[in-house]
């Protein structure tokens, strides 16, 4: 930003491009894909020569080299047509990030190109079956092997895999040594690696345009130059990749809410009721400016934080925390008197609210639980 408030000439420029590649590419598909569970990897690769691959890969590596505050400007642009698909490029582009920034000069070269332009697309593994909030507790094994040590063999199941199945990259957090964060490192495991497969695809409320499924190792060789960094620091990698995809799925919940809002305003200009359009009762108006509050509120919160995360400020992550709390709780609230402002039209498939209200109810739960990032906070306010 040129001054504290406002955002420079190239921030407004990116700004309008992404929003200028929703409205062709995501927004006049993405009630179909919703209701189809398509997976749009048909507008990846147009993502990707756009620069959205790789938003803040350094240009070193061939990626677009932006700060996280561009990066949510583009999340945000793009949610407002499609959140899940929005949603689903920043997983792709925090896990772009891990290999560029803790990757081996021989991984980078191996997988960044194709990163950045979309032509492979990878997924995030963290989470396990048993292990969901209290990450660090993941029991998925690495288990050193070969003659002289060259390759991993991981065992386990991870849970809920943004991508899994479609996708072509899978960085694994896998424990390959003690118990505890310390114990656990990170692998980019290749689709069709044998003993690699993946669960069936889960039936969820929303995020229909974002496949979820488990991924299943067993026995899967995986040579040690695809371990990202020093053994037993992937959970920290992890943990650093998550600063920036909070702020991103931040950013989704504000796009989508931002787009309820605007749908709301139209919609109560038009339908009447007792003689008048329902914009004109006083409850309308102020419940379209508690909306348009609590959006700016979060937005700027979201904002200051990405910036942090940029600037790797000490407080980046409990920032990171707040931003993804707020933009994510008023981002449902938002949607939720958008619909109730429908009335029983909300409640159709004929309008986009009712997309968005069960699309943005899954950023509080995922990327960290909001209880969770109550505790981030908490916890770095009394160290
Ligand atoms: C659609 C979808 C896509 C996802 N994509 C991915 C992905 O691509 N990669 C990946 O790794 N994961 C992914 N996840 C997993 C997601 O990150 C987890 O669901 C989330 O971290 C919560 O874990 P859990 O579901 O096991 O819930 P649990 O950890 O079992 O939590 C259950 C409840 O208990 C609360 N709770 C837990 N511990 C505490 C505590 N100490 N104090 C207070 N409350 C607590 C939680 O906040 C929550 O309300 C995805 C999930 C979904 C639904």
């Amino acid at each position: 930003m040129t001054d504290q408030f406002q955002l420079t000439e190239d921030q407004l420029a990116i700004q309008e491009m992404a929003r200028r590649f929703t409205a062709d590419r995501i927004t006049p598909f993405a009630a179909n894909w919703d209701e189809e569970g398509h997976y749009p990897v048909d507008v990846w690769k147009a993502a990707g020569e756009v620069g959205f691959g790789a938003i803040y890969v350094s240009p070193e590596s061939g990626g677009t080299g932006l700060g996280r505050l561009e990066a949510a400007l583009i999340m945000e642009a793009m949610a407002y047509g499609c959140a899940a698909t929005s949603a689903y490029v920043s997983i792709h582009n925090m896990a772009a990030w891990m290999i560029d920034r803790f990757g081996s000069a021989e991984l980078k070269a191996r997988f960044l190109p194709s990163l950045v332009s979309m032509e492979r697309i990878a997924s995030y593994c963290l989470t396990e079956p048993g292990s969901g909030s209290d990450a660090a507790a993941l029991r998925t094994t690495a288990r050193r092997a070969g003659g002289n040590g060259d390759r991993y063999v991981l065992n386990g199941t991870k849970q809920f895999i943004s991508g899994a199945g479609y996708n072509d990259l899978y960085l694994v957090m896998a424990r390959s040594g003690a118990e505890g964060p310390k114990g656990i490192s990170c692998f980019v495991v290749e689709k069709g690696m044998k003993g690699l497969s993946f669960g069936a695809p889960e039936r969820k409320l929303g995020w229909n345009a974002s496949p979820t499924a488990q991924v299943i190792l067993e026995d899967v060789e995986v040579p040690v130059e695809n371990r990202l960094g020093a053994e037993g620091d992937g959970f920290k990698f992890a943990m650093a990749g998550l600063d920036g995809g909070r702020i991103n799925i931040g950013a989704c919940s504000l796009g989508g809410a931002q787009r309820c809002l605007d749908e709301a305003i139209t919609y109560v200009k038009e339908r009447s009721q007792f003689g008048q359009p329902i914009a004109a009762f006083q409850n309308t108006q102020f419940t379209l400016a508690d909306m348009a509050t609590d959006l700016e509120a979060a937005r700027a919160l979201l904002y200051l934080a990405a910036v942090k995360v940029t600037a790797n400020a000490p407080d980046k992550s409990r920032f990171s925390a707040m931003a993804k709390k707020l933009a994510s709780d008023s981002g449902s609230e938002i949607v939720d008197k958008a619909l109730q402002m429908f009335g029983g039209y909300g409640y159709l498939r004929d309008y986009p609210v009712e997309r968005f209200w069960r699309d943005l109810r899954v950023h509080r739960i995922l990327e960290g639980t909001n209880e969770v990032m109550r505790m981030i906070i908490g916890r770095d306010l009394l160290k």
